[in-house]
């Protein structure tokens, strides 16, 4: 072996050559070998013939002729051994021949210890990657519980300014009233106006201790008052306080006790909490017709006495979705049947801890449209003194009375007052509205939006003040509801509501309520809008009268009260020449009662569908005049008169002036 060459250039074989003398060390960038070689036999060394072989990169021996060098280019990193025999002119072999071993060291970064960081880094940034990945995620749901919180929070406290602003309106309302008629007021008014002020503060008070009692919860600092009496007569009691209030809502409600009595420790005030939110709910969400099933009894479950209460309902029942959430603080199911309705969403998270604190659990099976079953188990313990009797409490009849019947909030005597239709859940300020209203209008009273729809179509009043806030429809849907129906598109309506900030203005006239009136609001302000509605409808009519008829159907531009009109004129114009069309066939062809007609031409025109109907004849009878030739007993008979000198007479009535005096 005489010489090598790297990438052509002369490499000194003498270096290098640390492992072995015969070794030779090279990096992975001296990868194109050349290795020259001379004949063994010196004879005719021209004539030499070679054979050569790098193993273990060639497999077979290869025939280089007499040519004495080996070129490999691009070599792998490893060990090769360069192997070359030569022979002479006579094709003697020399088997032994020369071999040169040479190692090409692999780049560091293609080293095992370089994959091995390769591995590291790849896991580092993997985990990395999916650290950052969950980081944002959990971002994103704790901005998205945030906002949720944040959701529930805004409608808590825009229930809770519901829930308070409401007997603040009956207790501040009585109050103002007592004030001003002290004196003429009669004992048993003055006692229904106390009574009503009492039980509407017991209600904010009411209120005010459950969110106390929560805020304690929290803070840990809720203890158990605990003593030993007969637990049964006691949730019957609270539950037949009960009774009054499903009745009100035509709710049959039923307590059957498996056993007559149960001495055990309880906290008298806590689990009347606890049965005043499972009832309160059950009614609230139960339709009229339907039943309540409160179920008591004892059972032993793993060695465990435990009392048992369950409360069933044939309601609208809760989605599996929602029934996960219900006991969360401030959560409220967010269908049309109960968003508006009363209510903080703090009741059933505040059962289901004092139902913990009392070390019991708290389960619910309910599906959706059927009803639901809660069902709460109260560990049996015998520790604390014992009582005779657990005292009742006034203050558990809050709800029974607070829900009271008013049967004379429908009635009215006084026909000649402009017609109010109240529409409010809450009675209390149903009554307080009535007592306001009291020698300036007539008033109905409805106490959800869809009755209130039905008796605004029915009774056509001439004002509505409707609550925003109600089970069912709401406020809103009402305005809406009736803004958009011709018969009772020209109802002023007043709304009422807690929410009396701008947007909720904005909503409301959005739908076309025509004034608001937060609450808690005093008689004058309620006078105040009243007034100026009544006021203003009465222009309307007064201008309707001035103008007359026939000016209304040359009016080209729609506005919903001229809409009904003209319709109706034009069903009398079209049976103009038969004397016998009045009232009953008027109704008929609008396809609605004669009183809904009434009260519809009354309230636009001010006048009695008969004298309407008269009105129009006598008009077309005036144009009639005007414009043609005939003569005034032959437009007498053309109108619809059978007596030409009744029609004289009611001309002169309606215009001021004689037919004879027009004619020409
Ligand atoms: P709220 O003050 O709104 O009643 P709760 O915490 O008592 O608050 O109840 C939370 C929600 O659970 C209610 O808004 C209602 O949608 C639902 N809910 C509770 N009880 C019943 C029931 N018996 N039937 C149907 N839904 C119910």
């Amino acid at each position: 072996m005489n010489g090598l060459k790297i990438s052509g250039k002369p490499y000194d074989l003498n270096k290098n050559t640390i492992e072995k003398p015969e070794k030779i060390i090279l990096t992975h960038l001296q990868n194109d070998l050349s290795f020259e070689y001379t004949g063994f036999h010196y004879s005719n060394p021209a004539k030499n013939l070679y054979k050569y072989k790098l193993e273990p990169y060639d497999l077979e021996w290869i025939d280089a002729g007499t040519q004495r060098m080996a070129r490999y280019t691009n070599l792998d990193p490893g060990e090769y051994n360069f192997r070359v025999i030569g022979s002479n002119d006579n094709d003697v072999w020399n088997e032994k021949g020369a071999s040169i071993q040479s190692l090409i060291k692999s780049a560091w970064w293609t080293r095992w210890w370089a994959y091995i960081a390769y591995a590291c880094l790849a896991v580092g940034l993997i985990v990395s990657i999916r650290r950052y990945e969950l980081n944002r995620i959990l971002v994103r749901k704790k901005a998205q519980y945030l906002s949720e919180l944040d959701t529930m929070k805004t409608n808590f406290f825009t229930n809770i300014t519901h829930e308070f602003r409401t007997p603040l309106t009956v207790i501040l309302g009585m109050t103002d009233n007592l004030k001003s008629s002290v004196e003429n007021l009669p004992l048993n008014e003055a006692n229904k106006s106390l009574d009503m002020i009492q039980r509407n503060g017991e209600t904010l008070l009411r209120l005010v201790n459950e969110m106390l009692e929560l805020a304690k919860l929290e803070s840990g600092k809720l203890a158990l008052h605990p003593r030993q009496s007969d637990v049964i007569p006691y949730v019957k009691y609270l539950c037949e306080s009960f009774h009054s209030y499903a009745q009100e809502n035509q709710i049959n409600l039923v307590v059957y006790a498996e056993i007559d009595h149960l001495v055990m420790d309880f906290d008298s005030k806590k689990l009347e909490t606890i049965i005043l939110n499972l009832l309160s709910n059950a009614i609230k969400f139960t339709q009229p017709g339907e039943k309540i099933i409160v179920h008591l009894n004892q059972s032993l479950i793993s060695n465990n006495e435990f009392l048992i209460i369950k409360v069933k309902d044939t309601g609208i029942g809760i989605s599996e979705e929602n029934l996960i959430k219900i006991f969360n603080r401030f959560y409220q199911i967010d269908i049309s049947s109960t968003k508006h309705s009363e209510g903080t969403g703090i009741g059933l998270s505040l059962t289901k801890e004092l139902v913990e604190l009392m070390h019991g659990t708290i389960n619910v099976k309910s599906t959706l449209g059927k009803g639901s079953e809660f069902t709460v188990h109260i560990p049996i313990t015998k520790n604390a003194p014992l009582v005779k009797e657990v005292k009742m409490d006034q203050e558990n009849l809050i709800i029974s009375s607070s829900i009271h019947n008013e049967p004379l909030l429908n009635q009215n005597t006084d026909t000649n007052l402009p017609l109010a239709l109240i529409i409010e859940d809450n009675q209390d300020v149903a009554y307080y509205l009535k007592s306001c209203m009291k020698g300036k209008c007539e008033t109905l009273h409805a106490k959800n939006g869809d009755i209130g729809i039905e008796m605004a179509y029915k009774t056509i009043p001439d004002i509505i003040v409707c609550d925003v806030m109600m089970p069912g429809k709401d406020g809103f849907e009402v305005c809406a509801t009736l803004k958009s129906d011709e018969l009772t598109d020209h109802i002023p309506i007043i709304m009422l509501t807690a929410k009396a900030t701008i947007e909720d203005r904005l909503i409301g006239l959005s739908y076309g309520a025509d004034a608001y009136l937060a609450k808690p609001f005093v008689k004058a302000e309620l006078f105040t809008r009243l007034d100026q509605l009544i006021s203003l409808r009465k222009k309307k009519v007064r201008k309707f009268e001035n103008n007359g008829f026939s000016q209304l159907l040359k009016k080209r531009i729609e506005n919903p009260e001229t809409k009904f009109i003209k319709k109706a004129i034009n069903i009398i114009l079209k049976d103009i020449t038969d004397n016998s069309f009045g009232s009953a066939q008027l109704a008929h062809k609008l396809n609605l009662s004669e009183s809904q007609v009434y009260r519809k031409l009354k309230a636009i025109s001010g006048k009695s569908t008969s004298v309407f109907i008269r009105s129009v004849r006598l008009q077309n009878g005036k144009e009639l005049i005007q414009t043609t030739d005939s003569t005034i007993s032959e437009i007498a008979y053309a109108v619809g008169f059978n007596d030409p000198a009744w029609f004289s007479r009611a001309f002169k009535e309606e215009f001021g002036f004689s037919p004879s005096a027009m004619s020409k």
